[in-house]
């Protein structure tokens, strides 16, 4: 039970995905404490740097320029404002910071080169640092990791199969590429992905099998369910239930057992007590603050609240690697290199995104 394995199939993981709920508690609960420290809890604070505006067809996502929805966009944040956020997010617990842009994919010029010094603002800040900006190349991913990056986020959002159901502008052979290139470097990788979506439980095993098989697995695994946003393809999704939560929790743990599972987007849904379950069944990360990028959020005085129910603590930075070093803008051993990377475009049509597309339309001209 306590080996780390790279070799799970989709049966194995279905047979644990639908054992009766208390042994797979008991199952997950035992692997959680063999590896962490069940009592502590990792906060991380999101920060939208870049909203809205973005090429991207994601079903789930009010971000997509295409969908008509009612976030507001915002330009690239400058690093005085990220830094001020940071550290509002550090005097209220949180031990990382992880700013999302809402791009297809990282352009190399000035806007990656003021990321770059928001990275090495927040890393001598002595907080973890994530970033999600969408496709990296290999050189990007290097000059992220000299700034002082601790992790990078790149979901895979769902099963190889049913990713051709979510999303028609890019592939998923493009999100394995740009985790092989963050993996070129020593920053960590966390990749998820969100339930609710339509998907079958077989699609839930297919994404834990992308995750599980990738040698080393994933430092951290944000586990999502989807906020149905009004406007989007997905906005007749019904919410997720806690037990579908719990149990996705738990699987994670069990086939992942060293990975920092994360509770995400859709905690507003969940009670405490909810909650409570997924944290025995093995989550130990969650994110603070009222917005998660542009969806509601529990309120952070609302978690320390909840932490100090439960009797749990939050997670120091830096406890597993140690912090990286930040090497300086000019002292940098890497270019920037104009690429332009052929990322896929596979253009292939999903019929729900498309209606919220032509909706969309409508809406503007009215
Ligand atoms: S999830 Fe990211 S890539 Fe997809 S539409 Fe939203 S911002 Fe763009």
């Amino acid at each position: 039970m306590s080996v780390i394995r790279n070799n799970w199939t989709k049966e194995e993981i279905l047979e644990i995905y639908n054992k009766p709920l208390m042994e797979l508690l008991y199952e997950a609960a035992t692997v959680h404490r063999k590896f962490h420290d069940p009592n502590t809890v990792q906060v991380s604070t999101l920060l939208s740097i870049k909203t809205g505006g973005c090429p991207e067809d994601c079903g789930y996502c009010p971000q997509a320029a295409r969908y008509h929805t009612d976030i507001e966009g915002n330009d690239l944040m400058s690093v005085q404002q990220v830094k001020a956020q940071a550290l509002r997010a550090k005097s209220s617990g949180s031990s990382r910071v992880c700013m999302g842009a809402a791009w297809r994919n990282v352009k190399d010029g000035p806007e990656f080169d003021q990321v770059l010094e928001m990275v090495r603002t927040i890393n001598k800040l002595d907080m973890e640092v994530c970033c999600t900006l969408g496709m990296v190349t290999e050189n990007q991913a290097k000059r992220l990791a000299e700034a002082g990056l601790y992790a990078y986020n790149h979901n895979l959002d769902t099963s190889e199969e049913y990713y051709k159901e979510v999303i028609s502008t890019r592939g998923y052979e493009d999100r394995l590429e740009t985790i092989e290139n963050v993996r070129k470097t020593n920053v960590t990788v966390c990749s998820g992905g969100i339930i609710g979506m339509g998907e079958s439980t077989e699609d839930r095993a297919g994404m834990l099998v992308a995750l599980s098989t990738l040698s080393p697995q994933p430092e951290s695994v944000p586990i999502n369910a989807l906020v149905a946003v009004e406007g989007t393809p997905m906005e007749d999704e019904k919410p997720v239930e806690i037990w579908e939560m719990i149990r996705m929790v738990a699987t994670t743990r069990i086939v992942m057992p060293e990975t920092q599972v994360r509770l995400s987007a859709g905690r507003t849904e969940m009670s405490r007590e909810g909650q409570a379950m997924c944290f025995f069944a093995g989550a130990n990360s969650i994110f603070a603050g009222d917005k998660l990028l542009t969806t509601p959020n529990p309120d952070v005085n609302e978690d320390m609240e909840m932490f100090k129910t439960l009797g749990l603590n939050p997670q120091k930075p830096f406890i597993k690697i140690s912090q990286p070093k930040t090497v300086e803008a000019k002292d940098s051993e890497y270019q920037s290199l104009g690429e332009k990377p052929r990322w896929t475009r596979p253009d292939h049509t999903i019929e729900r995104n498309e209606l919220a597309k032509e909706k969309s339309k409508l809406a503007t001209k009215e």
